[in-house]
């Protein structure tokens, strides 16, 4: 067996198979290929624009059908990049200067891919679509074959240097045992595909994955963040048999009699199916930026209404938490102005731009979930992204009181949802009692606490030892807030990923969450984690984990109390 390849496991499965190595890259460098007339070149991209322009309609199509209607609208974004005149307009400049059609699509599609990798974190995942669209004009033009990722023999573990959003969504979970990227990241699209399908995934592996032969062993234990090469009896037992355990529909409770929600995080309505079977009890985070990325215009108020009803009617009996736009820091949107800042993450995002320059969007969402609260049998609750002082809550609150009486002048019928914040800076924790006052409930965006509490950036490999949630600073933020919410009659839970570490579970139990929130795969053993949990003794944990003064103490501590 090999040491494990560490690397960002995106799925909480794991799987085994056979290694496929998918290189759709190996062709002839565009640049050496020989050039016609320049009418013969311009004529050669039109046709293959023409059949890439087919090929990406089929795959939207499939897409929508397999994967969700709202994942598909990636490919509306690379039929308009397919078309965009300042990257076409490029190539015919090649043309016309002599270069073959292939070398005037890897110079234009090359400088706008640099410019996008330029820009930070989602931003600079949309260059991913447009290598997807470079890659395939090269491959209509060179004549070449595709792989058929859709019907993969059973048992295969694809490895890619990286996959593009159309090749993940081919994947069928049936068949694909797994897949490994050497690049990529959490939030990359094939991540999020990758979710929405149930495949076990591992990316951004680095270089050593490209050293694993064709045919070989691979265990994909994501799970633990790594790949396997060769796995030895026990990891292959490990990584088939982890996902045996029982899904509860039903809400749970510890086994002294508390009731915990647990929820699922949703990216899109498509990953609502996901969570009624992984026994969600409800949503606890659905990010609503998704609904607003890969398109050139927002959703109108009637668009999003339609989708935060489909989460309410999914969960007649349970409770879907919305959080309004939170977009800046790592989640820029293309078609918003946004000046480009030296540090994101201590920027322009979340509430901050609702409240400001994104305000006629704000608008539009708060009218939108007005309406939907009048909706269906279940309970809406809205929370706001990145609050750090009370008169950005207070200018929140008065914000939903101007779409209430908006929606009272037109005479549309509306609700007023449950409301509540993210506790995601150490400015909320420090005034989560004025916050708790106002409000129905918190819910603790671990994610953005570790960063702003440890000063350490959620993406930056070299200070990932400094963000992690176990921290005794982190979890003293987290106690806090579970006291100010308790204490001002609030109901506080927690939708960052700690909350889907089923290790952790006992301790956030003892810290009194009253909800838990995460990806729907990791549903099913946080519930039975929940059962077999006694609060008394959870509660001793967090005392001792409180008192703890480092990192290295918590998870000791973490380890004896089971
Ligand atoms: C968080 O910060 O923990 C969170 C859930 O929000 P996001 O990951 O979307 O920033
Ligand atoms: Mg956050």
């Amino acid at each position: 067996m090999s040491e494990p390849l560490p690397g960002v496991g995106v799925t909480p499965l794991s799987g085994l198979g056979t290694a496929r190595w998918y290189r759709p890259d190996e062709r002839p460098d565009p640049e050496s290929v020989e050039a016609a007339a320049p009418e013969t070149e311009r004529e050669r991209f039109a046709d293959a624009q023409a059949q890439a322009r087919e090929e990406i309609e089929t795959e939207r199509e499939n897409t929508a059908e397999r994967v969700g209607e709202e994942e598909a609208a990636v490919f509306d974004a690379h039929l308009q990049f397919l078309d965009d005149p300042q990257i076409t307009d490029g190539v015919d400049e090649a043309i016309e200067d002599g270069a073959a059609a292939e070398a005037g699509v890897a110079r234009a599609y090359g400088s706008a891919i640099e410019q996008f990798e330029g820009m930070e974190g989602m931003m600079a995942e949309r260059a991913d679509d447009m290598r997807d669209i470079r890659d395939r004009l090269l491959r209509i033009l060179s004549g070449g074959e595709r792989m058929d990722l859709e019907t993969l023999p059973e048992g295969t573990v694809l490895l890619a240097e990286r996959l593009t959003p159309s090749d993940t969504a081919q994947l069928d979970p049936e068949r694909v045992a797994g897949f490994a990227t050497a690049t990529g990241g959490r939030t990359s699209h094939a991540a999020i595909f990758a979710r929405s399908l149930g495949i076990p995934a591992v990316v951004g592996v680095g270089e050593d994955l490209l050293a694993i032969d064709e045919g070989a062993d691979v265990a994909i234990d994501a799970t633990n963040d790594a790949v396997i090469v060769d796995p030895d009896e026990e990891t292959r037992e490990r990584v088939t048999t982890s996902r045996d355990i029982e899904v509860r529909s039903e809400p749970v409770e510890t086994a002294d009699g508390v009731e915990i929600e647990v929820a699922a995080n949703l990216g899109t309505t498509a990953e609502l199916d996901g969570a009624v079977d992984q026994g969600a009890d409800g949503i606890g985070l659905y990010r609503t930026e998704f609904l607003f990325l890969d398109r050139e215009q927002p959703p109108d108020e009637d668009e999003q209404f339609e989708s935060y009803v489909d989460a309410l009617e999914a969960f007649p009996d349970g409770r879907v938490v919305v959080r309004t736009l939170d977009i800046g820091g790592d989640k820029p949107i293309p078609y918003l102005d946004a000046e480009a800042e030296e540090n994101p993450f201590l920027g322009n995002r979340g509430i901050r731009r609702s409240l400001d320059e994104d305000s006629d969007l704000f608008e539009s969402q708060l009218r939108a979930l007005l309406r939907t609260a009048a909706e269906g049998d279940g309970r809406l609750s809205v929370m706001f992204p990145l609050v750090s002082t009370t008169e950005e809550l207070d200018a929140a609150l008065d914000a939903v009181d101007a779409a209430a009486e908006s929606l009272d002048e037109e005479g549309i019928e509306y609700e007023r949802p449950e409301l509540g914040v993210m506790i995601e800076t150490p400015a909320a924790v420090m005034m989560a009692d004025e916050l708790a006052s106002r409000l129905d409930f918190f819910s603790i965006g671990t994610n953005d606490l570790s960063q702003y509490v440890m000063a350490a950036s959620r993406e930056n490999d070299a200070v990932a030892h400094l963000h992690d949630p176990l921290h005794p600073a982190v979890l003293r933020a987290i106690h806090r807030s579970v006291e100010a919410a308790h204490d001002n009659d609030a109901w506080i839970g927690m939708c960052g990923e700690m909350a889907g570490d089923p290790s952790v579970t006992k301790l956030l139990v003892g810290l009194g969450l009253d909800e838990l929130s995460m990806s729907a795969v990791t549903i099913p053993e946080v519930k039975a984690g929940i059962t077999e949990t006694d609060t008394e003794s959870a509660e001793e944990l967090a005392e001792r984990a409180l008192g703890a003064s480092t990192k290295l103490e918590v998870r000791e501590t973490i380890t004896d109390s089971q």
